[in-house]
């Protein structure tokens, strides 16, 4: 039997950065979004959501979304809303406060929460007394359990003391921050001007606040980055012990985010700079003793994600890798995704039809998929080997009762490349991610996409990179 727990980070070597980087989905969920449909509709959504209110006993996960930004950054690749007045925002509160009441009601008194996240857009954009009238309505119909981790997406340029505070007395306890870059250069060339001193001082008050985590989001691959710079911004980053940091590959998709074309791309590294900025964020986070989670984040040992991860119990979902995901996701606000009794469901993306649905009485879902056992099997194979790392064939044929070889008989075929670079090994009972192979998590999965060669043949460009 494969050992299951985690082994130290292995830098990848440039060659094989440079053979798997291809476009490839991320995998937060499965089936990806290019495979969703319009056919799922508010009515199916609402069945979905009446069928989970049935497991009254079982707590569930919430997402909520909270688009507001006060100026768009030029990466960014988010759902983001620049209110040009407050009224923007009042009326967004009270149609989410309609959502929160007509989704609260079709789950007919299921109510306990074990996962709540904030994400955006920039949450505390809101006011504190505007995200009170949110938490208010949240916590008028859902039970926050005292095990729950309630987490938040924060901007350290727009978060006040006063905000964390506020967070804290409402039962937050984890806190991500978008720091991107430090270096000021990079910053002016992505529209964000962020000084490390707001940033340090915001993780300060999380702190001082008593939250439990405190994570930081980086990315790499953005203009006037090189590896001297990104060095500088990963030891500043260490400097301040966050429990993890998330160190992103910047997704440069100007034809289908439009204001990446404010980037200008004499100014991006090459693509062999790009490996070798991940290069120096795996090797300085793991000389500073952090683990590496999945293929983008990295904890501290005694971080939940850790351990979890090092007993193969760790989940992913759309707020991204977690201990505490529940059977149902239900999302809510623009854009918001869930996964409800088997069934993906995103709400419109655009405000005015988010508004006038919701204000109307109904749910703003336009699109989404019921999963059929086919997708379940793969989803199963895809979050075990994104998470943990392994395939445990005993596992598999006990949860599904099939044999995994002949299920999965072209898939393994495809694999041979992969046990040649010694990014995975086989015990005959468990395939097992190596340390290296950790980087190229996204390229093993995807060869158990029952839909990616079809996507691929009609949308070539449809995901961001894998490196
Ligand atoms: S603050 Fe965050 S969500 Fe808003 S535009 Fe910038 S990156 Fe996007």
């Amino acid at each position: 039997m494969i050992n299951k727990t985690v082994s130290n980070t292995v830098v990848a070597p440039l060659e094989l950065l440079q053979k798997y980087d291809r476009p490839g989905p991320r995998y937060t969920s499965y089936p990806t979004a290019p495979s969703w449909t319009d056919e799922f509709d508010a009515e199916k959504y609402y069945k979905a959501l009446q069928k989970a209110g049935k497991n009254t006993k079982e707590p569930l996960s919430l997402y909520v979304h909270l688009p507001f930004c006060e100026k768009r950054c030029y990466f960014c690749g988010c759902n983001v809303f620049i209110p040009r007045r407050r009224e923007h925002i009042t009326d967004y509160i009270s149609a989410l406060k309609l959502e929160i009441t007509k989704t609260a009601d079709a789950l007919n008194g299921r109510n306990k929460v074990q996962q709540l996240h904030f994400g955006g857009g920039t949450p505390t954009h809101l006011s504190v007394p505007e995200f009170t009238e949110v938490m208010d309505a949240l916590q008028e119909r859902f039970i926050l359990l005292d095990t729950a981790e309630i987490s938040i997406e924060v901007d350290p340029r727009v978060t006040t003391k006063e905000h964390f505070v506020f967070l804290a007395k409402r039962g937050f306890n984890r806190i991500s921050m978008g720091v991107q870059d430090f270096n000021a250069d990079v910053q002016k060339s992505i529209g964000r001007v962020q000084p490390y001193d707001r940033t340090k001082r915001c993780v300060e008050f999380a702190r001082e606040q008593g939250f439990k985590g405190v994570n930081l989001d980086l990315i790499y691959g953005l203009p006037k980055q090189n590896v001297e710079t990104f060095s500088d911004t990963i030891k500043k980053t260490i400097g301040l012990r966050p429990d993890r940091v998330a160190v992103y590959s910047f997704a440069f998709l100007p034809t289908r985010i439009g204001n990446q074309k404010l980037i200008k791309v004499d100014q991006l590294p090459t693509l062999q700079e790009k490996y070798r900025l991940f290069n120096t964020a795996q090797k300085l986070f793991s000389e500073a003793g952090y683990e590496q989670i999945g293929m983008d984040h990295f904890a501290l040992p005694d971080d939940e994600l850790t351990i979890a991860q090092g007993k193969g119990k760790l989940m992913r979902n759309f707020m991204g890798y977690t201990v505490n995901k529940a059977t149902d996701l239900v999302g809510m606000g623009i854009s918001s995704i869930g996964l409800v009794s088997g069934a993906l469901a995103q709400n419109s993306s655009d405000m005015d039809t988010y508004l006038a649905k919701v204000n109307a009485g109904e749910y703003a879902t336009v699109r989404g998929l019921q999963l059929s056992d086919d997708d379940v099997i793969r989803e199963y194979v895809i979050s075990s080997i994104m998470c943990n790392f392994i395939l445990d064939r005993n596992e598999f044929s006990e949860r599904f009762k099939l044999s995994f070889e002949e299920y999965f008989k072209g898939a393994i075929e495809e694999l041979e490349t992969f046990f040649d670079d010694a990014m995975l090994v086989d015990d005959g009972t468990v395939l097992q991610v190596t340390a290296l192979g950790r980087t190229f998590v996204r390229n093993i999965a995807m060869v158990f996409d029952g839909y990616l060669k079809k996507q691929e043949a009609e949308k070539p460009l449809t995901f961001s990179r894998t490196i």
